[in-house]
């Protein structure tokens, strides 16, 4: 029989190893639990609003690699789209102050000495001490690292790294923070260029490679929740999926690729992440006026960012765990009044959705984060990949792209 891999889970970690296996001319099954691919990342058709709209806005930067490297293989990169330059807008809902951040394409951070491209009431010099997060221990969290107060900080560093880390930044592991910063803002705007999947999730980073993967012969099998594995000595013998279950040969191998509460029921011995965030998303079905950016940052309000998309507008809060138990119409009621401020439009709830999704991300702490393990485990045949494995970035697309291209890589050397 000739070698096959099985990857458990059809995330984007999953997917990702997919493609990268398939690409190198192996042959792959693999096997979700739901009837649906993507996880945490996907689209859907939505009743309350009447249209497809994605579980939650996700947005990528033009520096995530492997994310747009997946793009690029599975023939979708031309559906991620954002402005020609690093430009964000934000609004102030205390003072209705505006104003759009402007990187300059360099690694030289010249925009922080132009006061009509930095943040309005900083200095060059309190950009300085970002610069200390670089090179944080793994052990410290962002508040005993920076100052987390000031207006530098509740403008930019406060958005961002919320957004970014999906935790109240000041708790935030100070080294997943420094990762962020490396690869974006000390990147230089060639690498902090706003990318969002105007067409949806599904289309763009979902349904591209299940039709790729179908023309490489692999098999997606629905509906198939692995509930155990079989283990001998070092290595994976055998795929429980309760009603039915497959025997390895001695060159399969499988990656997991399923989130860390699922991966500690399945291996024993293993220690993950335990504690998570919820991230909240509000979708309403309204024309974007045409003065409000594809995506603007709101700071002094619940609403954190306005997405707009045609025919809707959507609002995303990190770190939503306090709005959990919210009444879903006065969370609505709430952020739509606000949305309708900012982007002057009528008062009057359009028609509307609000996804919680509790478990959003692992909880970026600096204990959490010392949680994660290694893709490569210690049994020859198994690997294991997910935005919450150890890829020294916070759990993002990014994170869970590249490890299911390392978990391939693992897996094609063992
Ligand atoms: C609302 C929201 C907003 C986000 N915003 C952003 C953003 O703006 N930018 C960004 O970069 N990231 C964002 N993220 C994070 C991003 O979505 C995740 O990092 C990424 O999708 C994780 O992919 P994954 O493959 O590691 O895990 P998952 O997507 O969780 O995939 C795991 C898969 O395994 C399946 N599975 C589970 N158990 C089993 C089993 N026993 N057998 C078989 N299959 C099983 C699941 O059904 C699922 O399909 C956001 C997440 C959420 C929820």
């Amino acid at each position: 029989m000739p070698r096959m891999i099985h990857i458990i889970g059809a995330g984007l970690a999953g997917l990702s190893a997919a493609v990268e296996l398939t690409a190198r001319g192996h042959a792959v099954v693999v096997h979700e639990a739901t009837a649906v691919a993507g996880g945490r990342c996907r689209s859907y058709y939505d009743n309350s609003v009447g249209m497809t709209i994605d579980n939650g806005n996700h947005l990528l930067l033009s520096g995530n690699r492997a994310a747009l490297a997946y793009a690029r293989a599975i023939g979708a990169q031309d559906r991620l789209v954002g402005p020609a330059r690093a430009e964000f807008a934000f609004f102030d809902l205390a003072n209705r102050e505006k104003w759009t951040l402007r990187f300059n394409s360099g690694r030289v951070p010249w925009w922080i000495f132009d006061p009509r491209r930095r943040v309005p009431g900083t200095h060059a010099l309190d950009y300085l001490a970002v610069g200390r997060l670089l090179w944080a221990p793994r052990d410290h969290a962002v508040g005993e690292v920076i100052r987390f107060s000031g207006t530098l900080y509740e403008r930019l560093l406060r958005p961002l790294l919320l957004a970014a880390l999906n935790i109240d930044p000041a708790a935030g592991s100070a080294a997943l923070a420094g990762a962020i910063i490396r690869e974006t803002i000390a990147a230089g705007g060639k690498a902090c260029r706003p990318l969002i999947a105007r067409e949806g999730l599904g289309a763009t980073l979902v349904e591209p490679a299940l039709d790729l993967l179908g023309e490489r012969n692999a098999h997606v099998q629905f509906g198939h929740q692995l509930h155990a594995i079989r283990f001998a000595d070092e290595h994976v013998t055998m795929l429980d999926f309760g009603k039915d279950s497959i025997n390895l040969t001695d060159d399969d191998a499988v990656i997991l690729a399923v989130p860390p509460y699922v991966a500690a029921t399945l291996i024993p011995d293993i220690e993950t992440p335990n504690e998570y965030r919820a991230i909240v998303n509000a979708h309403f079905r309204m024309d974007p006026p045409d003065q409000l950016p594809p995506m603007l940052g709101v700071v002094n309000a619940t609403t954190e960012w306005i997405f707009a998309f045609p025919g809707r507008i959507s609002v995303t809060i990190s770190a939503g765990d306090r709005l959990i138990d919210t009444p879903r119409d006065a969370l609505a009621q709430t952020i739509w009044r606000e949305v309708a401020d900012i982007a002057g439009l009528p008062p009057e709830l359009p028609r509307w959705q609000i996804v919680r999704e509790r478990r959003a991300t692992f909880a970026a702490t600096p204990e959490q984060d010392a949680r994660r393990p290694n893709a490569r485990t210690r049994y020859r045949n198994l690997a294991l990949a997910g935005d919450w494995t150890n890829t020294g970035l916070p759990a993002t697309i990014e994170s869970a792209i590249r490890s299911g291209q390392r978990a391939a890589e693992i897996i094609t050397h063992s």
